[in-house]
């Protein structure tokens, strides 16, 4: 029998693309990818396991989203209130699911899958 987390099927069997995850990390590091919103979803996308769960050591959103001094390359966190606020637009526009919180960004299936061998989990949701 075929391995689900390995398949990647969506509806109607319609066709789907990949994307490079380390790429989409990296941008959503970089401040001219976009509004907040979007680097959010890039972050999540760039994280997401087999389940569309983005789990991120704590201050990690922050820092991705934070400005980077183009001299010294020192980063300044994004402020947490800003986090806050760039979470609750990405999911007022749909991007990522309700219950997605700073430490994981969630991406719903019918929309993100990854073909996956590994068994991966969620620990700020609790999920196995
Ligand atoms: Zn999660």
């Amino acid at each position: 029998m075929t391995d689900p987390y390995r398949q990647i099927t969506f509806a109607g069997n319609g066709p789907w693309a990949a994307f490079s995850q380390n790429e989409l990390y990296r941008m959503a590091g970089e401040a001219n990818s976009g509004p907040l919103h979007i680097r959010v979803l890039f972050a999540a996308m760039g994280r997401m396991n087999a389940f569309g769960h983005a789990e991120l050591r704590v201050g990690e959103l922050a820092r991705i989203l934070g400005t980077t001094n183009t001299s010294t390359g020192e980063v300044t966190p994004c402020r947490r209130d800003s986090v806050s606020a760039a979470i609750k637009e990405t999911k007022r526009r749909g991007l990522i699911a309700p219950e997605s919180k700073s430490r994981c960004l969630v991406l719903r299936h019918h929309v993100f899958q990854k073909s996956t061998k590994d068994r991966w989990r969620c620990s700020v949701h609790d999920l196995d």
